[in-house]
């Protein structure tokens, strides 16, 4: 017998997991969450769990912003029975070159129109905030105290949980091998498990999403690229802040338990959905690690892994209805801050489903943007 539901959502990240939250709790009835494999499995289980305010786009600020004031009380919104591991020690964005500290000072003006508290310090003020900072060269950096990180396996564990409390239900270790059209309508879903009756489905596949598009014959502009990251050992507490370097490509952060979680982006890497892991990132990480913060030149390195960004063009999310498949909704493109922005992306797109008024204009994240005009390019992506 053909299952039926209201919204089939595909992928059990943080950004599916939190849109099935946000349906339920708007009285949504029969929604399911497809994931094939378990859930964050994907790019928000190998994430830098990081959370800033520090863009250079309205687009993204205004996301991040709205959503570290949802991190900030999910624990209780979510009832959550652990803890979301919210600490909010800030983010402090180093600057080595004039290009960088010139493109800063715009960012930081979009961050203040926004009201959001990023403050222009200087390399002594850094390093009182960073002592093992590196200040040889550094012309300057920017500190917002109310940005931090999060635990993605617990965010994602207590969306999961207050979903499921609203009755959504999840189907693991399932794929979706198909979507059903019908006179370029969506009315269902074909899985490993069987089919499902539907005529809202929502595309949270991150880097796969242009695949789950493919399905319905539409050319998604997104692209894979692996990124990879570490953990050290755990040591005494020694540093608050994230610190991001763009121009060494490099964050890095304290996790609440000790060890070190860093990562560097590599620019030469291929468009594909390689997610093997390399010697040449502990290379690469270790010398622009110990470059910028040298006192972690004696961390030892317990594990190391690899995800997939999900790229747009323009390095801001998608938000939007599939053309020619009505019903199918896409929610990727997150390049590389997915993760820090999903509790709002999840109330903007589920507003935009169900006919709600938006808190902000969700047709900055349209897929028509793509098609014409000057794309607005987010400057501060690691
Ligand atoms: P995903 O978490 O990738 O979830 C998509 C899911 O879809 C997967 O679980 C996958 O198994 C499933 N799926 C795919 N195909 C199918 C199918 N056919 N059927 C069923 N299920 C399917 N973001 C931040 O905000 N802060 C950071 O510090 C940060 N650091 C990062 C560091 C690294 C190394 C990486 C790789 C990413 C980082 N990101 C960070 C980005 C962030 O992880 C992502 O933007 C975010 O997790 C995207 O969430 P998602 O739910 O959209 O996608």
């Amino acid at each position: 017998m053909q299952k039926i539901a209201n919204v089939v959502i595909i992928g059990g990240g943080i950004t599916g997991c939190a849109a099935a939250y946000e349906l339920a709790l708007r009285g949504v009835k029969d929604i399911v969450v497809i994931e094939k494999q378990y859930l964050s499995s994907g790019a928000t289980g190998r994430c830098g769990a990081g959370v800033r305010q520090q863009w250079g786009t309205e687009t993204n600020a205004i996301l991040a912003r709205d959503s570290v004031k949802r991190f900030e009380s999910m624990n209780e919104e979510l009832e959550y029975d652990r803890d979301i591991e919210f600490k909010q020690g800030g983010y402090l964005m180093v600057s080595y070159t004039e290009k960088e500290w010139e493109q800063y000072k715009k960012n930081v003006a979009v961050q203040h129109s926004l009201g959001i508290p990023t403050k222009m310090i200087t390399p002594q003020e850094a390093l009182e905030i960073v002592p093992h900072l590196n200040t040889k060269g550094l012309i300057g950096a920017t500190f917002c105290h109310s940005d931090g990180h999060a635990n993605p396996f617990h965010v994602v564990d207590a969306y999961y949980k207050a979903a499921a409390r609203l009755g959504v239900k999840f189907e693991t270790y399932t794929s979706v091998t198909g979507i059903k059209l019908e006179k370029g309508k969506v009315t269902g879903v074909k899985t490993s498990n069987g089919d499902i009756f539907a005529q809202t489905v929502i595309n949270a596949c991150g880097y796969a999403a242009g695949q789950i598009c493919d399905m319905v014959g539409f050319k998604l502009p997104l692209y894979p690229q692996r990124h990879q990251a570490l953990v050290t050992e755990p040591v005494e507490p020694c540093q608050d802040p994230m610190v991001i370097s763009l121009h060494h490509r490099l964050y890095c952060q304290q996790t609440p338990h000790g060890s070190f979680v860093m990562g560097v982006g590599d620019p030469n890497e291929p468009k594909d959905f390689n997610i093997q892991s390399s010697w040449q990132f502990l290379e690469d990480v270790a010398r622009q690690a110990t470059t910028v913060l040298p006192l972690l030149k004696n961390l030892r390195v317990v594990r190391q892994w690899s995800g997939l960004y999900d790229m747009s063009p323009d390095a801001n999310p998608i938000l939007d209805e599939v053309p020619g498949a009505k019903g199918m909704w896409v929610a990727a493109g997150f390049s590389g801050h997915g993760f820090m922005v999903a509790p709002q992306t999840a109330v903007l797109l589920v507003q935009k489903i169900l006919g709600q008024e938006c808190f902000m204009p969700i047709e900055r994240f349209s897929l028509d943007r793509f098609s014409g005009g000057k794309l607005d390019l987010e400057s501060a992506v690691v």
